[in-house]
Parts: C-alpha cells; structure tokens; sequence
C-alpha cells in the first residue's frame, strides 16, 4: 500500500526555478516514488537571518512505499546532488526538499517532525498545498482551508 506525502521544495540560489524543476525531475525519476504531481512555482520573501534572495518554492505530491526515513534520506541525497550546504540555519541555499506530510502518520523522532512543525504558519507552504489537495485534513483534525484564512500571503506571488 502506497502513502501519499506532500513534499515542500524551495530554492534561493543558482537559478532557483531550474533548482526545482531539475529536482522534479529527479523525484520523478526515483524508484519508490510513484505519481509525482506539483505545485505551480510561487516567489516568496526570505525568513531568515540577514538579506537573503527571495526564494522560489512549490510543493509537491507523491505516492511512496518508501519508509518516512527512507524517503528522508531520498530527499537529503537530493539536496546534496543539488551542492546544498548545511551552516546557517535558515541560512540561503540551492535546494531545500521538506516531507510536510506523510499520510495521516505524526511521527516525533530527531532526525523527523512529521506534519512538518512550521508547516501552518508558512503561506509559501499552504497556498501551494491548496493547489494539490484543497480538502486537505492535518492529522491533528486542522483543516487546510481553515489554516490558509489565517495565511498571510502578501510576500507570496505566483510565478507562472
Ligand atoms: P525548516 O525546518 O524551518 O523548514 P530548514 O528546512 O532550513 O528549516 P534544514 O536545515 O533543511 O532545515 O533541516 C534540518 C534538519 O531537520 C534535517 O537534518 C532533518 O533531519 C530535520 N527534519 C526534521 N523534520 C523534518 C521534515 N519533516 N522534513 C525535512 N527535514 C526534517
Ligand atoms: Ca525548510
Ligand atoms: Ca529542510
């Protein structure tokens, strides 16, 4: 039985929209991951510390039979294909791959948060949720919908 996970791709650096196409690419070409789907690709304001370039981020759908860990691992040696540097945290980078969610699972282990714990105050994360599963549930009973009213989307446009 395949899980459907929601995938949070962004990107600041070196010619971030071709980041994510390339890792679209890739994740489509993974075995174990079946029926990618995404997003359309949205511009946001960097979050975190110092002047940062604006990021480019999506989010993607997939059907797995990949463990959580597995497919942490899967997204990790993705990022580092894409020369991702792990210093500062929050810091600028060519590549950012987040499991938001893997099925209905909470999972609380060092290495994976599952729902991805900032997942519901961040607009960059929601709008592009909405595109792909707009009746979407959280496994805590939050609606998606309901999230998005509180969404502040004013340093989020669309970029095609
Ligand atoms: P944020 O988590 O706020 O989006 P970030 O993406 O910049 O920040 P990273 O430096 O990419 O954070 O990841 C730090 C660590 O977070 C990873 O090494 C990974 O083990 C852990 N982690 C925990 N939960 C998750 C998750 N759901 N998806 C991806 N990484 C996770
Ligand atoms: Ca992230
Ligand atoms: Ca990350």
């Amino acid at each position: 039985m395949t899980v459907r996970c929601y995938l949070g791709l962004g990107s600041n650096q070196a010619d971030p929209q071709g980041q994510l196409s390339q890792a679209l690419d890739r994740l489509a070409g993974t075995p174990g991951l079946h029926n990618l789907r995404c997003s359309r690709f949205y511009g946001s304001k960097a979050v975190g510390p110092g002047e940062q370039a604006d990021y480019v981020n999506a989010v993607a759908s997939v059907d797995t039979l990949l463990s959580p860990l597995a497919l942490l691992d899967t997204l990790q040696q993705i990022e580092n294909l894409h020369g991702r540097v792990r210093d500062v945290r929050w810091g600028p980078r060519t590549l950012d791959l987040d499991l938001l969610l893997y099925g209905e699972q909470t999972i609380n282990t060092a290495r994976l948060v599952v729902p991805h714990p900032r997942l519901a105050q961040r607009a960059f994360v929601l709008v592009p949720l909405a595109e792909l599963a707009p009746d979407l549930t959280l496994p805590d009973g939050t609606c998606l919908s309901g999230l998005l009213d509180y969404a502040s989307a004013e340093d989020l446009w669309l970029l095609q």
